[in-house]
């Protein structure tokens, strides 16, 4: 695994090839089954769960159609409390914002609170390019990055990884970028979790400049919020003279009140807690407390894009919980590097295309296909998003998209199909031709189809045949 995920292949090839790795079937299997059964647990103690469901989407319905409006207030209320506001359309000028932030304070380094928006923009790679070493603080995405591997999961990004080779990573990498682990580090999580406090507090006390993301941003007070369970967050927002924080303009909600559904729904939802064990809030800046300088950089690529798209916008009502990856047989069994995006299982299916749009990658056109339909994440999903209706929706798209040009197999083979069914003399032939075709294809070995699928037994006589012969009329 390299440390990127562009040039990824579609999805049903890196998904064969996730399929023969035993070790990460084992390791998903075992963590995911673990979450789901917390998960469960804990929902079911909410009588008044389909309801919160449903105020969550209403909320996030409401944000996404006068989007606008919202954001408009968010960067007034920001401004005013000090904070300095960025838009950025696409990657590149978010990326070149934090550099520069950086840059202005003489920074060579910058800790990292767990983001998906920074790895969205790739940040630590534009940072890097730079001369600036990004140093992630949460303890999955710091095995990742010790590992120059990618992330699988939304909320645990090395899932695929187990105790015993995160204590071999620790053990090769660390010292290579700080204070190293110790000898005789075992893999009791325990010891892992003092061996990365260990690793990270010099980073934190060091380290002038901040990156995080948000997982809300409050548009009435201008206050941006971040959920996370280690403590790591904390520090990176009190500790550095300077904070930068990437949010993802569908991040906005218009008040405090909001925030009292999500933070039901999410850690539930996410780690299967009632609540989450750190919450940290800022707004602006505080003479004396916090970082005295903090920029917003309010960041689109792609959003308005899937903003525009009816069937999917309920996209963006997404709140990164990672419940529909839990619950997902393909997401189970393949993991989520086959995705080739940080966004993995049935939210990287229909998120990655609306952001990108159909035609333009042949990986993310390979994404809405990514799914058996069984409806599991729409189930779990605490904001209702149809995602089995939105996958449906985009392949029709990325079948629009590819009309034109030489059609491939399947649109041929589809063309002939349809023929064959509008005529009753040719269906008749077909059946004839039909126990023959399947007998030489048993013979001729595997193709395409059958690598992945039960070829089904010829039968003995075709139904016109058994039904002359039972009506005696043959
Ligand atoms: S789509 Fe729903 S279940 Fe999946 S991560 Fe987003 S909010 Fe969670």
């Amino acid at each position: 695994m390299t440390g990127t995920f562009l040039g990824m292949p579609p999805f049903p090839e890196a998904a064969r090839r996730a399929l023969e790795d035993g070790t990460l079937r084992a390791n998903l299997d075992h963590a995911t089954s673990t979450i789901r059964a917390k998960r469960d647990a804990v929902v079911a103690e909410v009588e008044d769960w389909e309801e919160l469901r449903l105020a969550g989407a209403a909320i996030k319905d409401d944000v996404l159609l006068r989007l606008d409006e919202h954001l408009l207030t968010l960067e007034t209320s920001l401004r005013a409390a000090g904070a300095v506001v960025h838009w950025a359309r696409d990657a590149d000028e978010a990326c070149r914002v934090v550099a520069e932030v950086a840059k202005a304070h003489g920074a060579h380094e910058v800790v990292k609170v767990k983001s998906m928006a920074t790895q969205e923009i790739g940040l630590n790679e534009a940072l890097a390019a730079e001369g600036i070493d990004a140093w992630e603080t949460d303890l999955a995405e710091l095995i990742v990055q010790l590992g120059d591997d990618l992330p699988s999961h939304i909320l645990v990004p090395a899932i695929h990884r187990n105790r015993s080779e995160v204590r071999d990573l620790f053990r090769s990498a660390m010292g290579e970028s700080g204070v190293p682990a110790p000898d005789d580090l075992t893999d009791d999580p325990a010891r892992l979790a003092e061996a990365a406090r260990l690793h990270l507090r010099e980073k934190f006390l060091r380290a002038k400049v901040a990156v995080s993301g948000a997982n809300f941003a409050v548009a009435d007070t201008g206050t941006l919020v971040v959920v996370e369970s280690e403590g790591n967050g904390r520090m990176c927002l009190t500790l550095p003279e300077v904070l930068v924080s990437v949010v993802g303009v569908e991040k906005v909600v218009p008040s405090w009140q909001d925030l009292e559904v999500f933070f039901q729904l999410l850690p539930r939802s996410s780690t299967g807690e009632r609540m989450n064990p750190y919450t940290s809030t800022w707004t602006g800046i505080h003479t004396g407390d916090g970082p005295q300088e903090v920029h917003v950089v309010l960041l689109d690529n792609g959003r308005t894009r899937a903003l525009a798209d009816e069937v999917g916008r309920q996209a963006l009502r997404c709140i990164r919980c990672s419940a529909c990856l839990n619950v997902c047989p393909v997401y189970e069994r393949t993991g989520g590097h086959a995705y080739g995006s940080v966004y993995p299982g049935p939210i990287g299916a229909i998120l990655n295309p609306l952001l990108v749009g159909p035609g333009a990658d042949r990986q993310v056109d390979s994404l809405p296909y990514a799914s058996t339909l069984c409806g599991a994440c729409y189930e779990a999903c605490p904001v209702r998003i149809d995602i089995p209706s939105v996958l449906v929706d985009l392949r029709a798209q990325v079948v629009d998209a590819h009309r034109g040009g030489l059609p491939g197999p399947e649109a041929v083979a589809m063309k002939a199909a349809s023929r064959v069914l509008a005529s009753g003399r040719l269906l008749a032939l077909a059946e004839r031709l039909t126990t023959p075709v399947l007998r030489i294809a048993r013979y001729v070995g595997a193709s395409a189809w059958t690598r992945g699928r039960e070829l089904p037994a010829a039968p003995a006589e075709t139904f016109r045949t058994w039904w002359r012969r039972k009506e005696g009329t043959s």
